[in-house]
C-alpha cells in the first residue's frame, strides 16, 4: 500500500485567515474520527465555519474524515447534533483540549494529534 504522504512537510495553516473567537467556550466539538463518514452534514451547520475536510488516516485517496479547529469552535453544539453517525462528542474545554489528539487523528489545522502525543502518553 502507498504510504499517506499527507502528512510529510510543514502543515499549511489553511484556514488559519479566519478570524478568532472573541472569548473561551465551555465546550469544545471534537471529532472522532474513527466514527466519521466524511458525509459532511456537519459542515453547514457550522456558524464559524470552522470544520475542515481532511484526507482519511488509512486511504487519503479515496477517504475522507472532517476535523474541527479547536482554536475556532465556539461550542454551540449544532454540528454535535446533526451527525449522523453520532461521532461529535462535546467535551468541556480543558478535556476537549486534551482528548483532540487521540480523537482527530488528521490535523490540517495546525492542532496537535495522535502523531504528536508520545507514544508513552497515548493510552
Ligand atoms: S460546536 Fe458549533 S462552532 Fe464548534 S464545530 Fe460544532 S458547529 Fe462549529
Ligand atoms: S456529520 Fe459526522 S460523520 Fe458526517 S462528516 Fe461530520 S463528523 Fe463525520
Amino acid at each position: 500500500m502507498a504510504d499517506n504522504t499527507a502528512r510529510k512537510g510543514p502543515r499549511t495553516p489553511l484556514i488559519a485567515s479566519k478570524p478568532a473567537r472573541k472569548k473561551e467556550p465551555r465546550l469544545l466539538a471534537v471529532i472522532d474520527q474513527s466514527g466519521c463518514t466524511g458525509c459532511e452534514a456537519c459542515i453547514v451547520f457550522c456558524p464559524v465555519d470552522c470544520i475542515e475536510i481532511v484526507p482519511g488516516v488509512e486511504f487519503a485517496q479515496f477517504q475522507q474524515v472532517v476535523e474541527v479547529d479547536i482554536e475556532r469552535c465556539i461550542g454551540c453544539a449544532l454540528c454535535a447534533k446533526n451527525c449522523p453517525w453520532d461521532t461529535i462528542p462535546m467535551l468541556n474545554y480543558a478535556e476537549g483540549i486534551e482528548k483532540s489528539p487521540a480523537l482527530t487523528l488528521k490535523s490540517v489545522c495546525n492542532q496537535k494529534t495522535q502523531e504528536d502525543v508520545p507514544a508513552s502518553a497515548q493510552g
